[in-house]
């Protein structure tokens, strides 16, 4: 495995972990189970299926942080302000003076923000 790999699978996973501390996915939209049985890896991306319904699901499903140009640091953060309710102004300030995001509009801020939300059902 080469280097580059390597260090996705090792964002892959941390980034697995994370969503499961948040509790992402934990219930599903379409029957509301929380019955939740592991389903075998595809890629190291662990596979779930929810007992009530039988729907098929990993812990990015819905989540829109994947094919995004910014980190997946970035993402959580704003992922976790948002659920805490920090204003759109916090929030640029945290990602402006913690996470390098220059320059980032409050727009943009809110956009993402409301992405997660409806993404996840906030
Ligand atoms: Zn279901």
């Amino acid at each position: 495995m080469n280097l580059k790999k390597e260090i996705d699978v090792i964002v892959t996973l941390n980034f697995q972990q994370r969503l499961e501390i948040l509790k992402i996915n934990s219930k599903c939209l379409r029957c509301n189970s929380q019955i939740i049985v592991k389903n075998g890896k595809e890629n190291y991306v662990q596979r779930y299926r929810y007992k009530g319904c039988g729907k098929f699901f990993a812990l990015f499903t819905n989540v829109v942080l994947e094919k995004t140009k910014w980190h997946w640091d970035i993402w959580i953060k704003v992922l976790k302000m948002t659920l805490n309710n920090y204003s759109l102004n916090v929030m640029k300030t945290v990602l402006v003076n913690d996470y390098g995001c220059r320059g980032i509009s409050p727009k943009t801020i809110f956009l993402w923000k409301h992405r997660l939300i409806k993404a996840q059902r906030i």
